[in-house]
């Protein structure tokens, strides 16, 4: 799997609609340098329609990645469902590029969409993954997180063995 793959080589398209599919797995998160998102299987069903000028992309993503729960560090699989838009001018001129707008020059032929795939599995998912926003919506593992709220406590100075022994020589 390379980027090619999820390249459009869009010279040789008629105007008009056309569709593609791709499917983003474990080698397709290892294309990107990042390490936000290792594993995953997502399907994208992408619209696209070629017009002389313009090159109109509208995707549907669905399908899940694996990551931590951020609270307990559990291992779950996290939906991910997005529609996304992409609008891509065909010009010479500098235009102002938006997440949902770029331009190629009148000599491009292809568009390597692999980053903004990946942006947009990136941007679906919560700031914050707890096991309740997973796929089969789990607790949190209580074991670990009365692991992680004793090691808080044992951080606590009040419970310090130095501290301790300092209350015991006010004491007396
Ligand atoms: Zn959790």
């Amino acid at each position: 799997m390379a980027r090619k793959d999820f390249t459009v080589q869009f010279g040789s398209l008629k105007e008009g609609l056309h569709e593609f599919r791709y499917q983003l797995t474990d080698e397709f998160f290892a294309l990107i340098e990042q390490d936000l998102i290792q594993k995953g299987k997502v399907n994208v069903h992408l619209h696209l329609e070629r017009s002389e000028r313009h090159i109109v992309c509208d995707f549907i993503l669905s399908g899940w990645v694996t990551k931590n729960c951020d609270v307990c560090l559990n291992e779950l699989q996290y939906p991910v469902e997005s529609v996304q838009h992409l609008h891509v001018k065909i010009t010479d001129k500098e235009i102002e590029a938006e997440s949902d707008l770029i331009s190629v020059d009148s000599n491009a032929y292809e568009i390597d969409l692999t980053n903004h795939l990946y942006d947009y599995v990136a941007l679906s998912l919560p700031m914050k993954l707890e096991c309740k926003d997973a796929i089969n919506r789990e607790e949190c593992d209580e074991n670990v997180l009365e692991m992680l709220t004793t090691e808080k406590d044992e951080t606590d100075n009040s419970n310090h063995p130095e501290w301790q022994k300092l209350k015991e020589i006010f004491k007396n």
